[in-house]
């Protein structure tokens, strides 16, 4: 039987992009061949390569706006290091929620100042800073708009002249922005976009070549823009499975469609961690993650029999991380109203029980 799988990622994904994807593996198009044994440079796959990219602008309203959309490998990660190396000359300023907000900016410290603009971890990242002053004079802010590990989400995004870079790993694709008041979005594609091995960078071009320094040509966007994504061999699987997925997005009626549904699963999961006396949520009300939902049980006495229930129903992935304990619900976009109407089910048993 398939699981309900709420797993933080990597991840649930549509169903019909799996069976596609280990299609295509055996054999692509009809062509007798897979699609891990032909050439990059094949029509095929520059084609693959092609409706991948332009799906993406596409899906964020982004098309002849001046963007671009690359495929790289180095996971989330190596972005924190190559935002920097690109577009940090002076400083730069990050917000911190978040694991990985702290992450990023250790990477960015080696290429100039970093300034804090704010920070929640003070209460263990459980809520978003609002009210931060943003200084004068930065050579871009960095935000991370969905804490994946806190599960916490930026609502509304800060006004600044600087160039705004956004990781976006866990909640890309998942809801309606003006993704035009970014300049940069990353986002590892193993928790809305596909499996793991590629990240998606969408990069409005205009911002590039403004730092003194040399940039290696693997961590050079502008190489990579130049060579449409294929300056050396991308990872053809990851890249061919996220255009499927990018696919089955457009055709359920893209961003605004699956929000709505996104809606539907934090409403339904949310109010029954408010309503049963046995949970309680992590994140503060007014910044939590409709991707990541972080609760806990009231009474640590019915973890065991709590944790042998929705086993028992099928669910997977429900274990929250290691720094915040209790349990985190993933929603990503490939998850169904149904899988989280048996974890509510299976919540309000235990109160039944109890
Ligand atoms: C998972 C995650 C990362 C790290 O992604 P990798 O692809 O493993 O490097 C970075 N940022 C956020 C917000 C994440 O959720």
């Amino acid at each position: 039987m398939k699981k309900h799988n709420f797993s933080a990622g990597p991840c649930v994904l549509p169903q019909e992009v799996l069976l596609k994807a280990s299609g295509a593996v055996m054999d692509l198009n009809n062509s007798g061949l897979s699609l891990i044994e032909i050439s990059h440079r094949s029509k095929d796959f520059v084609e693959i390569m092609d409706t991948a990219r332009n799906l993406v602008l596409e899906l964020l309203g982004l098309k002849d706006k001046g963007y671009q959309a690359l495929f790289l490998q180095g996971g989330a990660s190596l972005e924190f290091l190559m935002v920097a190396y690109n577009l940090l000359e002076t400083k730069a300023g990050y917000l911190n929620t978040g694991t990985w907000s702290a992450k990023a900016i250790k990477e960015a410290n080696m290429f100039g100042e970093i300034v804090e603009v704010g920070s929640s971890k003070d209460e263990n990242y459980n809520y978003i800073p609002k009210g931060y002053t943003i200084p004068e004079g930065l050579d871009y802010l960095h935000l991370t708009s969905n804490n994946t590990i806190f599960g916490t989400q930026i609502k509304k995004f800060p006004k600044t002249d600087a160039p705004l870079v956004c990781d976006m790993s866990s909640d890309i694709f998942s809801r309606q922005l003006d993704f035009s008041q970014f300049d940069i979005i990353y986002a590892g594609a193993q928790k809305n976009m596909g499996p793991a091995g590629t990240t998606l960078v969408v990069v409005k071009e205009d911002v590039l070549g403004k730092v003194s320094r040399q940039i290696p040509s693997m961590l050079d966007y502008k190489v990579h823009i130049a060579k449409e994504s294929m300056f050396n061999t991308p990872p053809v699987f990851a890249v061919y499975t996220s255009m499927l997925t990018l696919e089955w997005l457009k055709n359920l009626g893209g961003i605004a469609a699956i929000e709505e549904i996104n809606e539907k699963k934090a409403q339904l999961l949310y109010s029954e961690v408010d309503l049963n006396p046995l949970f309680e949520g992590f994140a503060k009300n007014e910044d939590r993650s409709t991707m990541n939902a972080t609760f806990n049980l009231t009474d640590e006495k019915l973890k065991e029999s709590f944790d042998s229930m929705w086993k028992e129903a099928g669910i997977n992935g429900l274990n929250g991380h290691r720094s915040v304990g209790g349990y985190r619900a993933s929603m990503y976009n490939a998850l169904s109203l149904e899988s989280v109407g048996v974890l509510v089910e299976v919540m309000s048993e235990l109160e039944r029980k109890a």
